[in-house]
């Protein structure tokens, strides 16, 4: 069976990922890909924002070291992508963001919620016990599912990352994510399996499969990505993501070439 695209892969540019994009599409040769995407974390239009992206100055930079690596592995298909923070407010950014490179898709995420908490950043795990669970996770699938409103974005990353350290509320969150996967069903854009999860506390593959299941139903189509920080992060536990893809009906997953979509089986 034919490895679906690793579609979402960091640098070293981020300050917090190892690997020249030669690495990483070594790697991927090795596990027998033939498509992969870089989509490191975007500049914000400060650069003070906070300190684990590129910095706006390097962004030619990070497409050029995309564009030597296709240079370098012909064999393999290698998309020029981004994966860019989606915060209420910050819309006008990312369109000129988007304007500035011919990318083949960008990956939402939401990792911020109101006060300028990074949700996932190891460093402010405290503000977790200050909050209630369900009003962070409420407000991510809020933002979430404006980003799927958008028309700023192909795919949607890890689509249930509050879980990440395992603060899960103890109410039900199908509300939440319904909205969340009717507006990606509406808008046409796709989520992501991303086998990242497995290696947090959580141990589980983002999202779950309640919504994995929410999104097939309502026809989500899905990629896949590693999240790769290193170079011996690419394509991990994909046998494990393409088996629950499969366990809860989904054959096919898609390609993004110049923003457009293409399904195809897996
Ligand atoms: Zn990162
Ligand atoms: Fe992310
Ligand atoms: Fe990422
Ligand atoms: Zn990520």
């Amino acid at each position: 069976m034919p490895l679906p695209p690793d579609y979402h892969m960091h640098t070293l540019l981020c300050r917090h990922a190892t690997g020249e994009p030669a690495e990483y599409a070594a790697r991927a040769m090795a596990l027998g890909l033939t498509e992969i995407g870089f989509s490191d974390h975007s500049p914000m239009r400060r650069d003070d924002f906070d300190d684990w992206r590129m910095r706006f100055d390097q962004l030619d930079e990070y497409v050029e070291n995309v564009r030597q690596a296709q240079r370098d592995f012909p064999q393999l298909v290698i998309r020029l992508a981004l994966e860019v923070d989606y915060l209420p407010g910050q819309e006008e950014w990312i369109r000129e963001l988007a304007g500035r490179h011919p990318w083949d898709y960008f990956i939402g995420s939401v990792h911020y919620c109101s006060g300028g908490w990074d949700i996932d950043n190891p460093k402010n795990l405290g503000r977790w016990r200050e909050r209630e669970a369900f009003d962070v996770w409420a407000e991510y699938f809020a933002w979430l599912t404006k980003a799927a409103e958008s028309g700023l974005f192909q795919i949607i990353g890890h689509a249930d990352l509050p879980k990440k350290f395992g603060f899960r509320p103890q109410r039900d969150c199908e509300p939440l994510y319904e909205r969340f996967l009717s507006a990606a069903a509406q808008h046409r854009v796709a989520i992501e399996l991303n086998t990242a999860g497995l290696r947090k506390d959580c141990r589980e593959i983002y999202p779950s499969r309640p919504i994995l299941e929410a999104a097939f139903a309502k026809g989500v189509p899905i990629t896949f990505g590693s999240d790769a920080h290193a170079p011996e992060e690419v394509g991990m536990n994909f046998a494990e993501a393409m088996h629950l893809a499969h366990a809860v009906g989904y054959n096919e997953g898609c390609h993004f070439e110049r923003l457009e979509l293409q399904r195809e089986k897996f």
